[in-house]
């Protein structure tokens, strides 16, 4: 049986991996299928502390795993858990047939790309709507053609401002008539002569799923009630994120939104199951206070083992 198991592998679980490994307590983390978690989907991270020039996501993110790992963390690669059982103690994980067992879960599952919602964004995902310019904005399908950002955060200003590096323009459409973005990135977007904002408007439609591929999307003014269409290679959704936490309904109390509630620190509703990072925080959302919260998780964890396990 585990001591501590972890579940993610974002700022949060890395985190709680090297607090957990230097207490000795062997934890394993489960990376899921994104290892690293939405940091490495991000370009430099310019507001951690301790790095004057900036570091790339996918760098802090291995740098961190190499740590926790140096002090003992054990780290399965991919495994996506399928099933958790937290109604008795030890707890219970699958991860498809694999069943494991554990005093102490920290839950580090981080949070997801929000969409739309809308029909032909879904059928026309990776054929032109895409959630990651990082990933994708430099593929030749985008290349010196004109883009759409959707989003007034500062996921949106950074997409924005990292497309303008390879499109014939960049239309940034938001919903209202002020970023909600920092100020350093929203001007940086802003002063990008690629980049245009399409204020009060929201994307209703994407066009073409009869040519499989993004031709363009429909507009809609909030304001003036206008529909308008405007021609552009590829659609860039940042409108937020929701917390990836489907996989505990019913096990663990959450508020409406799907965020897992804590009670003392990062106690759950369930005793011995920690939660940390993105999928309880719905107010700061940084990979500083992430990473604060999985050393918490971890604290927490050893606390509860020496109480309840000697
Ligand atoms: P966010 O701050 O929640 O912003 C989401 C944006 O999408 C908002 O402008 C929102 O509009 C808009 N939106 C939400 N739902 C929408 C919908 N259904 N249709 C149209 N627009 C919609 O999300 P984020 O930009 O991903 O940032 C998340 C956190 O990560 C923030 O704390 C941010 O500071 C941080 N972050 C930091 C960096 C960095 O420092 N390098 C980079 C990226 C993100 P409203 O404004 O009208 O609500």
């Amino acid at each position: 049986m585990e001591n501590v198991v972890i579940i993610g592998s974002g700022c949060a679980g890395w985190t709680a991996a090297l607090y957990a490994a230097r207490a000795e307590l062997k934890p394993v983390v489960l990376t899921g299928e994104q290892p690293g978690g939405l940091l490495t989907t991000t370009s430099i991270i310019e507001n951690y502390p301790g790095f004057p020039e900036g570091i790339d996501g996918t760098e802090l993110m291995m740098s961190m795993q190499k740590q926790a790992e140096r002090f003992g963390a054990q780290t399965r690669y991919g495994v996506q858990v399928t099933k958790v059982a937290f109604g008795k103690s030890p707890f219970q994980l699958w991860l498809h047939d694999e069943v494991i067992e554990a005093k102490t879960i920290i839950v580090a599952t981080g949070a997801s790309h929000r969409r739309l919602g809308l029909k032909n964004e879904e059928l026309l995902e990776r054929k032109g709507v895409t959630y990651c310019a990082r990933c994708d904005g430099a593929l030749p399908m985008f290349r010196s053609k004109p883009l759409v950002v959707v989003g007034g955060g500062d996921s949106a200003c950074e997409e924005a401002t990292h497309l303008a590096l390879f499109a014939s323009k960049v239309y940034l459409v938001h919903r209202r008539d002020q970023l909600r973005a920092s100020k350093i990135m929203a001007n940086r977007a802003l002063s990008n002569p690629k980049v245009q904002p399409v204020w009060d408007s929201v994307v209703t439609d994407v066009y073409d799923v009869s040519k499989d591929m993004v031709t363009g999307v429909q507009l809609k003014n909030l304001k003036t009630g206008a529909v308008s269409e405007l021609p552009c290679a590829g659609v860039f959704v940042a409108i937020g994120h929701v917390p990836a936490t489907e996989l505990f309904k019913g096990q663990l109390e959450m508020d409406a939104d799907g965020f897992i509630l804590c009670k003392k620190g990062t106690y759950t509703s369930v005793p011995g199951v920690f939660a940390a990072g993105d999928c309880v925080d719905r107010v700061y959302r940084q990979a500083v206070t992430a990473a604060g919260t999985g050393c918490g998780a971890a604290i927490d964890a050893e606390r509860y083992l020496a109480e309840h396990h000697g």
